[in-house]
């Protein structure tokens, strides 16, 4: 088998330029993170509160980390003081407790709405009413602690290419329309993070810039192993 280095490279050869990696390491140990460390990897996702903290504590310093997951409010604060990117955004009050949090700490946080498109029934990210809805009609522009930098989403799990395709067209669709309505003064709104280790390619051919890759990288998670 494959080294997590050898895979990383794998990937990232299949990767064009000027788009981000994140290595999706939850359910990975901090040796293995290391392994892709040591390769030149810097961007990693968790989606547990406690266990990206916990890693971030141990890890070097110069790691980005990325909250990939459906955040709970009472999560935040766990994840604040570590944070480098927040991409699962689904609610104003989850909007404004992420302000107060990094107010808390005097620091600044990027964040990415997430968009629900997939057909599987979640309680997980909005609907494109919804999104308009939040960027119309609730006052995010006086978060001065937050940026929106883009959307998040995910395509629903299926082998049909043109289905996936539709969807993640349809965030970029989304994308360009809000930026057009409500960031046209903002250059900083300029991320879409989709496509994983089975879609990415896809993805990537559908506008995407952030690309999030778990099971490519670092081989199938063991999800009995963890102590969470
Ligand atoms: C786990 C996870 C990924 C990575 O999935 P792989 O199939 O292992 O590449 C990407 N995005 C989110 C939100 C995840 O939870």
């Amino acid at each position: 088998m494959s080294s997590i280095a050898e895979r990383l490279q794998g990937v990232r050869a299949t990767l064009p330029k000027g788009i981000t990696l994140v290595a999706v390491s939850k359910y990975h140990s901090e040796e293995e993170i290391g392994e892709a460390y040591a390769a030149g990897q810097r961007d990693f996702g968790e989606n547990h509160a406690q266990e990206l903290a916990r890693k971030a504590q141990t890890l070097p310093n110069d790691i980005r980390w990325h909250f990939i997951g459906h955040l709970q409010t009472n999560k935040v604060k766990l994840i604040m003081p570590y944070v480098s990117l927040i991409h699962a955004v689904d609610s104003w009050h989850l909007l404004s407790e992420i302000n107060k949090q990094a107010r808390r700490l005097e620091r600044n946080v990027d964040v990415l709405l997430q968009l629900h498109v997939a057909e599987e029934e979640t309680k997980f990210g909005l609907t494109p009413d919804e999104y308009d809805e939040l960027l119309s009609q609730q006052p995010w522009r006086e978060l001065s602690a937050v940026r929106i930098r883009g959307v998040m989403a995910m395509a629903t799990h299926t082998d049909d290419e043109a289905q996936i395709a539709e969807e993640f067209e349809k965030v970029d669709t989304i994308f360009q329309q809000s930026k057009a309505n409500h960031f046209a003064d903002m250059p900083h709104f300029d991320l879409l993070s989709y496509g994983m280790s089975d879609d990415y390619p896809i993805a990537l051919r559908h506008g995407s810039n952030i690309v999030r890759i778990g099971t490519a990288i670092f081989g199938p998670r063991q999800y009995q192993k963890t102590s969470e």
